[in-house]
């Protein structure tokens, strides 16, 4: 592309908006911000390359581009303005698929334009290849978090299968790129390769482990736009790129840290697989359970100086957020400490408690880390437990053979007295059994989250 000054300078004012963007999207206070300055970055850097670009243009094209951005502008926002809370995966994973796409197709349209530059048709094989991938795979991914494809699919020797397509393409892209082949058959050979490498990618993986792989083809998506932005020496796409593909990189290790398992383990294994069950492995808890009515329950937090909730899936399932909030609005009414213990990886995807909660305008500072609270569940007079489970499953410190042996958790079991809400005594998401439901200090008070918190209220207001 022809050096533009104001274009280059349009392309600079719109990376470091990216990168403000990100830094800000990191603390819920600012994350609203923070996303409408980077979408604000990513139109200046629209118009600027539409309106400053000094090549010749036809008209026709401009038309196109306009329909283009009108019609996915309009769908995109009807979208996020209409997604559910619990639908948010669903909707990265869509919009993640659509980024990979436009990466693929531009890699298509260009190949024919760099005919015999080794580098240039190298990026551009590896744009199709990565593009094509984090589509069809997110579309995967988009289908089985929306119930489509609820099972995972797994084709005898499916590892084998896959790691075998993969090297091919890889190897018959570098035959391409080596013969300076101008073949568009193999060009789109390779395109659909690709394709079907992202679908066998991410059909044998389990649904729960959806969000781990929808951060990882994110960071795909990164990547084959940052090749782009190499290929057409654009600095805005190329940094876009960068720091899509590194945050995806980062939030998927962080992720697989915070669950203990190996990304390996992610996309090879069969954990979260409830027709596998990953439940092998984990002693079992034998024992028994004491039970407490909510009228137990209120009183001993009314008369309680400090309380601490840990949220987990279930409070999304039952969407109680609203009850929670109010219950603790209640309790801080009464002149109770009250605090949220968010875990990392509670729920199903990344800051879903924190998402959840934000729902409601819970104060942030009210939302406590797991390495900050942790010291403070000794002081705590009660726990309550909330639909979470293996988040805080002390078999994570004392069983080495459990699956989530390692994985940083919750120390409920340190509080004076614990509440544990569920519905039954079914294990939760890494099918293990729960030490803690037996403790001795524990108390289970079941029932679906929304109405037992309802009750709470009630009762908590009646004193
Ligand atoms: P869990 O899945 O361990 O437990 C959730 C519990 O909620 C269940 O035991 C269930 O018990 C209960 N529950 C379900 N519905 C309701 C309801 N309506 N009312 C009350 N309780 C209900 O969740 P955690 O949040 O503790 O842990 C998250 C797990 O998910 C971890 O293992 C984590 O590794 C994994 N994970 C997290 C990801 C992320 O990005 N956050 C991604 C992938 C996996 P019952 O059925 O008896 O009610």
């Amino acid at each position: 592309m022809e050096y533009i000054f104001g274009l280059e300078f349009i392309y600079l004012v719109a990376s470091v908006t990216y990168i403000i963007g990100l830094k800000m999207l990191g603390h819920p206070e600012t994350a609203r911000r923070g996303n409408l300055i980077a979408a604000a970055g990513m139109t200046l850097a629209i118009l600027g390359t539409i309106f400053l670009y000094q090549g010749e243009v036809p008209t026709f094209i401009y038309i196109l581009i306009g329909v283009a951005i009108v019609i996915g502008t309009i769908i995109g926002w009807l979208k996020a303005k209409r997604v559910q809370m619990t639908a948010m995966p669903e909707l990265v994973s869509l919009f993640n698929g659509m980024g990979g796409a436009s990466a693929a197709l531009i890699g298509l349209i260009e190949f024919e334009h760099y005919h015999g530059q080794t580098l240039s048709i190298v990026t551009i094989l590896g744009g199709i290849i990565i593009g094509s991938i984090s589509f069809s795979g997110s579309m995967i991914a988009y289908g089985k978090l929306n119930g489509t494809f609820n099972k995972p699919i797994r084709l005898p020797k499916y590892n084998l299968i896959n790691n075998v397509l993969l090297l091919g393409l890889f190897v018959f892209a570098g035959y391409i790129a080596w013969t300076h082949s101008e073949s568009q058959l193999f060009l789109y050979l390779i395109f659909f390769a690709a394709l079907a490498y992202g679908i066998l990618f991410v059909v044998p993986i389990g649904g729960a482990d959806m969000p781990v792989v929808i951060s990882l083809l994110n960071s795909f998506t990164g990547l084959a736009a940052a090749l782009g932005g190499f290929l057409y020496g654009n600095m805005v796409m190329l940094t876009g790129g960068i720091l899509v593909g590194s945050a995806g990189t980062i939030l998927t290790f962080a992720m697989c840290k915070a669950m203990n398992r190996p990304l390996s383990n992610v996309i090879f294994g069969g954990f979260g697989d409830k027709d596998t069950t990953a439940a092998e492995g984990g002693s079992k808890v034998t024992g028994s359970i004491k039970k407490a009515t909510v009228s137990d329950v209120a009183i001993l937090m009314n008369y309680s100086q400090k309380v601490i909730i840990v949220p987990g899936y279930g409070l999304a399932v039952a969407q109680a957020q609203h009850a929670i909030h109010e219950l603790e609005q209640i309790l801080e009414s009464k002149g109770v400490q009250v605090k949220y213990a968010i875990h990392p990886v509670a729920g199903r995807m990344p800051g879903h408690m924190n998402v959840l909660l934000a729902e409601t305008n819970v104060e942030y500072d009210k939302l406590a880390e797991m390495e900050d609270v942790n010291p403070e569940f000794n002081s705590t007079d009660v726990v309550f437990v909330v639909g979470a489970n293996d988040v805080v499953n002390p078999a994570a410190h004392n069983d080495p053979s459990s699956p989530i042996y390692g994985m940083p958790i919750l120390d409920a079991e340190n509080a004076k007295q614990i509440i544990v809400n569920k519905r039954t005594m079914k294990p939760g998401y890494a099918g293990i059994d729960n030490e803690l439901f037996y403790n001795q200090k524990t108390s289970m008070l079941f029932g679906d989250a929304k109405g037992v918190i309802q009750e709470l209220i009630n009762e908590l207001k009646g004193m």
